[in-house]
Order: structure tokens, then C-alpha cells, then sequence
């Protein structure tokens, strides 16, 4: 088996963080008897300094020809460098906007996962920190208020703003099927989150995905209200597995999700489309305040790796071996600089890269 795999290292951190990445998906490769296969990817600023777009079409059709991205991050500093200088269209973010696009993601995943080792960091109560959690949100990407049509103008002499949040059942129901898919391959339990009180995109949500679960029927199906859920992630997320929500639902409840783990240099992400491709990323940026020292943290990206073996090549031994490795150094002590606590031991990004892969 051969996996042909698209790599943007991009800016910032990026390119140190993807290399220990492609370090320990190499010795998975080793470990478990495949063939990996690599394509430089051009985006962001660093394709604006060598082709003058923050990403070609060329690019996209690497992207297109690989069966899933791993990516680094993308962009400098906003204040100081000259790719900010540009018109938005042209700066690095754009080269983001338009792959997703020309890729059509429209499922995005955040796991939300507490380590032991960090639970110091966790933000939310002791007793609740004690119990742990190990969910994933997946929002729905492409569609909902962000995509609406919008107006601002005067009605009867008074300024009005106007945004519409508008789903079909096709766009929700690829998005529940994907969010079943995942669910089958946790702990079988998808929460779907609404304001079916409320809204009829909501209501038909509910009915879209109540459909979807006649497929599924090993895996178990609720429905909260977004305000109740919102509540529920810091008083019990220990009660989720995989959470299933609207863009802006989403938008708003995976950063609520991302800071109750105290550690958004730990965090994964995977955005999805209809067959198995899939870009897989760091939930945090290029750092450029940290960029060429090595000292980032390459355990985002490792993880977001790990997702890619599990979510577009079904290798889900290799997948748990890459984040029990994880687990296993995180236990033995060793930390980057972001993390680091008293008695543990400080390594840089190359270290812990090195660190992860020898303990597949
Ligand atoms: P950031 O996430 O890059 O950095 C925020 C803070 O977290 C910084 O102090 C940084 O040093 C630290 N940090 C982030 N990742 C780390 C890691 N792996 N290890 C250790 N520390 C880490 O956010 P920002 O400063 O707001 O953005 C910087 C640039 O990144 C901007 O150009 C922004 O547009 C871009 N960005 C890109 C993506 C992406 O590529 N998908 C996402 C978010 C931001």
C-alpha cells in the first residue's frame, strides 16, 4: 500500500513542525510494512515569495492528485511583515480560503482530548479535570449564517443589518454521515447540537440527522440545545464523543472545546469532504514569534498525522500507535517549552519528534 500524501509546510513553524511529523510517519511507514509517498505543496507566504500567489493552480491540483494534505501553517507576522502589506485577496490566508474551497471541505474536526499528564492545565475544576475527556467537534464548514446572503441598509430612516442562515438537508445530511462515520470508530455516541427551540434550520437539522441515524443503528443518537451544550462542555464533557454541529454552532463551541485541554499546542484538526481526502492541521497558526528556533511543539501536527492514517487510509492500528507513542513520552516526562512544568524534561522540536517516533 502506498499513500500518496500532499505536504504544505508553509510558514512560520510550519516547515519544523512538519518535518517531525513526516519523522514519525516515516517510522510508522517502517513499523506497520506501507509505502508513503511525498509532494511539496506550495501555499501561503512562501508561495507568495516564489510565485507571487499564496497558492497556484498548480498547487491545487497536487492537493487534488494526493489522496489527503498534511499541512504545517500558514502566515507571518500581521504587523510586520510585507505579505500583510498586500490586498487580502493576495495574502497568505487567501491560499487557505481557496483550498478548502477548491477542495470542498465542508466537514471540520477538532479533537478536544486531556492528557493525564497536562491535567494541571486544565482550566476547569479538579473533579471534572479528574474524570478526563476525549471528544471530537465536527462542524459543518461550508454553509449556515457565515455563507448567507448579508445586507446592511436604511429601513424606514434606521440602519439595519440583516444576516441569513440558510442549510439545505443535502449539505446536513453529508454532514451527519460524516460525524456517524467518525462515531463508529470511537465510542459509538454522536450528540447533535441545534437551537431546535428556535430556529427551522435547526429543526430541519434534527429531522435530517434523526434519518441519517436509521443507518447507524450502532451508534447512539441525542440532541441538546447550543446554549445547554455550551454549559456541558465545562460542567461534564466527559459525557461526549462526538459532537455534531452548524458552522457558527461550531465555530464558537471547538474553542470553548480547545481551552478546556489547557494545551492548544496539543490540538489536531482535519477538514473533510465527501470521499476519503482530507487536510489534516495543527489547530494553532505559524507562530513567527518562535519560527527557526526549534523549540515548537510538534505534537499538533504528529496528531493530525495520526488522524490522516485513521480518517482517509483506515489504518487505525498505526493511528492508535502514533498517540499512545504521544501518551508514552508525555508520561516519561518530556515536554516542550509551551507545556513544560516543574520536574519534567525540556526538549526542543526535534527531540520530541525523535522521542515520539523510536516509541511506535
Ligand atoms: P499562533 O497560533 O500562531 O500563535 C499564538 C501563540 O501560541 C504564540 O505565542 C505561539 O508561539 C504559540 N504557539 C502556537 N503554536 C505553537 C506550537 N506548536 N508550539 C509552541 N507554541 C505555539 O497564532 P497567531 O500569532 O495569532 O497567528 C500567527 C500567524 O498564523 C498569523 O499569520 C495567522 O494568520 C496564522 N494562522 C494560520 C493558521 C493556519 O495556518 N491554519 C491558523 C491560525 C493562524
Amino acid at each position: 500500500m502506498t499513500l500518496n500524501i500532499g505536504v504544505i509546510a508553509g510558514d512560520g513553524i510550519g516547515p519544523e513542525v512538519v518535518r517531525e511529523a513526516k519523522k514519525v510517519l516515516d517510522a510508522s511507514a517502517a513499523k506497520n510494512g506501507f509505502e508513503i509517498n511525498y509532494t511539496e505543496i506550495w501555499m501561503g507566504g512562501c508561495s507568495i515569495d516564489k510565485f507571487g500567489e499564496p497558492l497556484t493552480d498548480e498547487a491545487i491540483a497536487l492537493a487534488k492528485a494526493s489522496d489527503a494534505v498534511l499541512m504545517g501553517s500558514i502566515g507571518g507576522n500581521t504587523a510586520t511583515s510585507p505579505w500583510y502589506r498586500l490586498p487580502p485577496e493576495k495574502r497568505p490566508e487567501a491560499g487557505l480560503l481557496k483550498i478548502r474551497k477548491a477542495l470542498n471541505l465542508f466537514a471540520n474536526l477538532r479533537p478536544s482530548l486531556l492528557y493525564d499528564e497536562l491535567k494541571a492545565a486544565c482550566p476547569l475544576r479538579a473533579e471534572t479535570a479528574e474524570k478526563g475527556f476525549d471528544f471530537i467537534i465536527m462542524r459543518e464548514l461550508t454553509g449556515g449564517l457565515y455563507f448567507g446572503e448579508r445586507s446592511t441598509k436604511e429601513v424606514d430612516g434606521v440602519m439595519t443589518a440583516v444576516d441569513t442562515l440558510t442549510y439545505n438537508e443535502n449539505e446536513i445530511r453529508r454532514a451527519a454521515v460524516k460525524a456517524f462515520e467518525i462515531a463508529r470508530k470511537r465510542r459509538k455516541k454522536v450528540t447533535s447540537v441545534d437551537k431546535a427551540n428556535v430556529l427551522d434550520s435547526s429543526r430541519l437539522w434534527r429531522k435530517v440527522v434523526m434519518e441519517v441515524a436509521e443507518d447507524y443503528p450502532g451508534v447512539e443518537l441525542e440532541h441538546m440545545l447550543v446554549d445547554n451544550c455550551a454549559m456541558q462542555i465545562v460542567k461534564d464533557p466527559a459525557q461526549f464523543d462526538v459532537v455534531l454541529t452548524e458552522n457558527m454552532f461550531g465555530d464558537i463551541l471547538s474553542d470553548e472545546a480547545a481551552e478546556i485541554t489547557g494545551s492548544i499546542g496539543m490540538l489536531s484538526s482535519a477538514s473533510l469532504n465527501d470521499t476519503k481526502f482530507g487536510l489534516y492541521e495543527p489547530s494553532g497558526g505559524s507562530a513567527p514569534d518562535i519560527a527557526g528556533k526549534n523549540i515548537a511543539n510538534p505534537i499538533a501536527t504528529i496528531l493530525s498525522a495520526a488522524m490522516m492514517l485513521r480518517f482517509t487510509f483506515d489504518l487505525d492500528e498505526a493511528a492508535d500507535q502514533i498517540e499512545n507513542a504521544v501518551k508514552q513520552v508525555l508520561k516519561e516526562g518530556f515536554r516542550t517549552g509551551d507545556i513544560m512544568s516543574e520536574g519534567c524534561k525540556k526538549v526542543n522540536t526535534d527531540e520530541m519528534g525523535s522521542l515520539i517516533a523510536e516509541r511506535l
